[in-house]
């Protein structure tokens, strides 16, 4: 048997075989809700009076940014399409026979299979939060009918089950979990289920989805309550999702002070302690067992003001994005941290970065980036959803991937509709249903533009719309048109991100070039006033670069401004694109380079006429490069062995 290394596909294949068997805490990987205060509806002013610290830059509500067509809208719309196709009786089946209720629906398959561990999940968590998102991103009432219906079913599901546990598996589930015997990992899942439902309170209206909420949380009170710190330390042993995010989200929306105790019962000191002494001890963890934990330390740090939750979330995305990213913004081989700090040429594989561990990093990113509002963290922001998020849906069925695998030679597999509802399949759901969330910021007087993505957005009190149209990144740069419903002066400053990568650039307002710019990974800012049509156009120039390795420098990825170059190669079938976690057989044998290590341009050019098209020269053959996000069929390479030219040292 498996001990420390016990993998969620063993967890899979032998959960029966291994039922009693002593429990050990590697897990699943978590993945947490959309922050419902950042994104409260109607009761943001409410919920606002609840926050304990000064927020210097605060998300738009989703619902004033809308997409305008491009790869992010193309994600959103195949992500809608995907959420109505998934019919509500099937997603109550396994929660109406929990509580005893007839069903004759087909059960959905994958992880929500009736006998899998992780049931209701995805149907009774991501799903809701899904819809909730797409609702206050498109203002699809049908979608949001078919979430107020299946919340209608799961009150009745809660109802007869009386004392407020709601679950599509049996409470016993949770007498393990005391007991410290084998079981994969209930209170994720009660996690994704309370969001779900305060999702569907915050962003879609349903007063009822926040009633079950708080049954919930009162069911995990009365479930916690009778056991000793050191017991409930135990039992953070085992993953646990946002457990308390979630709880401290439903403080901030209801005022109850209890929620932000229950969430604390949460704070897992074993995980915490090291980042609190700064101290990188993420070697050998699950990753994304622990990224939850710290976008409700930061959280927590919101609605308490307490230092040391900022201290640890700040350290820890410090931590990870410099010592355990890759060029993607991903983190997580094999779901782990297997490595030193900076250690990562040797931890490639067919199974690197976890799509629901960048999902959770950007997370994370956007509270650090409303307390301190540094283009860094955007710049890592925008990495992460170009190179790692867009390209990992299949833009026809909406469909998405577990793992973006980086060792060179493999290729992307992705799930099947209804039958993998993987922890992935549900952070994608949220993913592709809230691309609205990041693209605008704004403070008192000012709007950030963070992401270069056409859509528009609505500022109600101060009676103006800015609109974005642009290719990007087709077209390097974009373009902003100001919308005034009055004709007085707009008394706004608008804030541009000059991303790390930009090489150069301007900017022109109403056609005229300014005398000014501003340096990378920093904010140009433009003072008003603005009046009705005002346009500025900003100009972007990309270059190719590379990013090496940082602890081996002649392994290297390419990168074209934002954009993560991919080799192209063979096709692969239909069937190995859907089967397994990842990729499953003999990856392609990518040829070497040689060529001057600091310098991409010595074997990679632009092919001429077509935009982001390039072509490398290696030592076998020539290969062709288009961004990661663009691959979704062939087998590729990211990372380059790239050896020294002749005379040239290192
Ligand atoms: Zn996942």
């Amino acid at each position: 048997m498996a001990s420390d290394k016990f993998t969620r596909r063993q967890f899979v294949a032998g959960t029966t075989a291994m039922a009693g068997a002593a429990l050990l805490p590697d897990a699943l990987c978590g993945a947490a809700s959309q922050d419902t205060v950042l994104n409260a509806g109607s009761n943001a002013a409410q919920s606002a009076a609840r926050e304990s610290v000064h927020w210097q830059a605060l998300p738009f509500p989703i619902k004033e940014v809308r997409l305008l067509p491009g790869p992010c809208q193309d994600a959103q719309e195949a992500n809608r399409r995907y959420m109505h196709s998934i019919p509500v009786d099937r997603l109550a089946h396994s929660f109406r026979m929990t509580a005893g209720l007839p069903s004759s629906a087909q059960p959905l398959g994958g992880w929500e299979k009736p006998d899998s561990e992780l049931r209701g999940h995805f149907a009774g968590g991501h799903y809701l939060s899904a819809v909730a998102l797409l609702y206050a991103s498109t203002g699809d009432e049908d979608l949001k009918k078919q979430g107020d219906a299946l919340v209608a079913v799961l009150a009745d599901c809660q109802k007869e089950m009386k004392n407020g546990y709601l679950s599509a598996f049996p409470v016993e589930f949770f007498d393990r979990l005391r007991d410290r015997v084998k079981v994969w990992a209930p209170f994720y899942t009660i996690h994704k289920i309370i969001a779900g439902h305060l999702d569907m309170y915050t962003l879609a209206g349903n007063q009822q989805a926040l009633d079950t909420a708080e049954k919930m949380a009162g069911w995990v009170d009365s479930w916690s309550t009778p056991l000793s710190y050191e017991h409930m330390q135990r039992v953070l042993g085992t993953e646990f999702g946002g457990m308390g995010e979630v709880l401290c989200n439903l403080y901030a929306v209801t005022g109850k002070r209890q929620y932000l105790g229950l969430a604390r019962r949460f704070d897992h000191a074993q995980f915490f302690d090291p980042l609190t002494a700064h101290r990188d001890e993420l070697k050998g963890l699950h990753v994304n067992t622990q990224i939850p934990k710290v976008i409700g330390a930061a959280r927590r740090y919101e609605l308490t003001g307490d230092p040391r939750y900022r201290d640890v979330a700040q350290y820890f995305w410090d931590e990870v994005t410099s010592e355990r990213c890759y060029c993607t913004g991903g983190t997580s081989n094999d779901e782990h941290w297997g490595s030193d700090p900076g250690k990562l040429s040797k931890e490639l594989g067919p199974e690197t970065t976890e799509d629901c561990c960048a999902y959770n990093m950007m997370k994370l990113t956007r509270h650090l980036f409303g307390l301190a509002p540094s283009a860094h963290y955007m710049d890592y922001y925008e990495r992460t959803l170009w190179n790692h998020r867009l390209g990992t849906i299949d833009p026809q069925d909406g469909t998405t991937m577990y793992y973006l695998p980086l060792a060179s030679g493999y290729w992307k597999v992705f799930g099947k509709p209804f039958d993998a509802f993987w922890c992935c399949t549900g952070t994608g759901a949220e993913e592709f249903a809230k691309l609205t969330d990041t693209i605008y910021f704004h403070d008192d007087n000012s709007i950030y533009v963070n992401l270069y993505v056409a859509s528009e957005v609505n500022w109600p009190e101060k009676k103006v719309r800015l609109r974005q149209e642009t290719q990007f990144p087709r077209q390097q740069g974009t373009k902003l048109t100001v919308v005034a419903e009055r004709p007085l002066s707009i008394d706004v400053a608008i804030h541009l991100r000059i991303p790390y990568w930009a090489e150069g650039g301007s900017v022109k307002v109403n056609r005229q070039v300014l005398p000014v710019f501003a340096s990378r990974s920093s904010y140009l800012t433009l003072r008003g006033p603005w009046k009705n049509g005002d346009i500025i156009e900003l100009s972007l120039p990309m270059g190719l670069h590379r990013h090496p390795m940082p602890d081996d420098e002649t392994i290297q990825a390419v990168m074209y401004g934002p954009l993560v170059l991919a080799g192209k190669f063979d096709a692969v079938t239909p069937e190995m694109r859907s089967t397994g976690y990842g990729p499953q057989g003999t990856p392609f044998k990518v040829p070497e380079v040689t060529a001057k290590v600091d310098d991409v341009s010595s074997w990679v050019q632009p092919v001429s006429g077509q935009p982001l098209s390039f072509r490398a020269a290696t030592q076998e053959q020539a290969v062709d490069l288009v961004p990661l996000n663009q691959v979704l069929q062939n087998k590729y390479a990211v990372y380059w062995k790239v050896n020294a030219a002749k005379g040239q040292v290192g």
